[in-house]
């Protein structure tokens, strides 16, 4: 059953990093409201598993007075929270803490802050490291998100049982746009399960403002605009599920099978091949693969 919930807050960012998952943008649109906000915590109250609910986007400071309603809604839930940003808003240590401090009073207990040259560039000032050293002086336990562009181990690395690819890019999203060139590929028969989500008994999942219910990016439960997520995670059923019930059978390949999707393609990784594949299946899946927009289609 469902632990945690994260809300993609919105999918609006002052940046638009070749390696994010949801194709996120200053022009993206999907930013919760107050009232929606509302319907969803009533709903919350009814998952008994619940015990974290975090704000992330896109960049969800961007939204601070609504994000504020939320952390209270939260706060009465009787849960933990936390927040993932990029710091954007941390001009400087002191005015960070500024920033900071009242959520503190709301109860957070965690902080995620991307920081990299993804988000930052090597000209541009660091705005992260504001960020974190203010959580770190109102002892806000937090960490910092460090993706760099993906690099080929060395390999005697490899034999010691380093990933074949650096970096820590997941291959979905815009990364399968800007980051795959020049990496090794394998054909597409060679990926026979999803290594990272639990599709059979997800814990986690992320809800947008769209309603949509991820359980991995782009990859829907359903819509809370049909069934309230409460109902929806108690009836989830990742054999039945047209995506899921494939990926559990034999991964992104037998996705790809049953769908008689490819034939000489080779991607970098399972995500990679998942990725392209969904992406292929939008209009036949439209349900449960969406928003469209987090294939970086309109
Ligand atoms: S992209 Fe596919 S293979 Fe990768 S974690 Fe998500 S569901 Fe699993």
């Amino acid at each position: 059953m469902v632990s945690s919930v994260h809300l993609l807050f919105t999918y609006t960012c002052l940046f638009e990093c070749d390696h994010c998952f949801l194709y996120c943008s200053p022009s993206s649109k999907g930013t919760f409201t107050y009232q929606q906000m509302v319907k969803v915590f009533n709903d919350l109250k009814k998952i008994d598993t619940l015990s974290f609910v975090y704000f992330e986007g896109g960049e969800p400071f961007l939204y601070y007075a609504q994000m504020v309603e939320g952390l209270k809604m939260v706060q009465k839930l009787g849960v933990k929270t936390g927040i993932v940003t990029n710091g954007y808003w941390a001009t400087s240590v002191a005015d960070a803490e500024l920033w900071l401090q009242p959520l503190i009073e709301l109860g957070i207990s965690d902080i995620s802050i991307s920081d990299d040259l993804f988000h930052y560039g090597e000209e541009q000032e660091n705005l992260a490291k504001n960020a974190y050293q203010a959580a770190k002086n109102l002892s806000l336990p937090g960490d910092t998100i460090c993706i760099n562009k993906p690099t080929i181990t060395d390999k005697k690395e490899q034999e010691k049982g380093a990933p074949v690819i650096g970096g820590g890019v997941m291959f979905r999203g815009r990364a399968t746009e800007t980051l795959t060139e020049g990496l090794p590929t394998k054909h597409w028969s060679e990926f026979l399960e999803c290594p990272y989500e639990d599709l059979k008994n997800p814990k986690r999942v992320h809800l947008d403002a769209y309603g949509h219910v991820h359980i991995c990016q782009g990859l829907s439960m359903g819509n809370i605009g049909k069934t309230p997520l409460s109902i929806l995670a108690k009836e989830y059923d990742g054999t039945s599920h047209p995506i899921c019930g494939p990926l559990l059978k034999g991964g992104p390949a037998q996705l790809a099978r049953e769908n008689n999707l490819f034939t000489d393609e080779e991607f970098i990784d399972h995500c990679h091949a998942c990725f392209i594949a969904r992406k292929a299946l939008l209009d036949k899946f439209p349900e449960v693969l969406a928003p469209r927009q987090v294939y970086g289609l309109k």
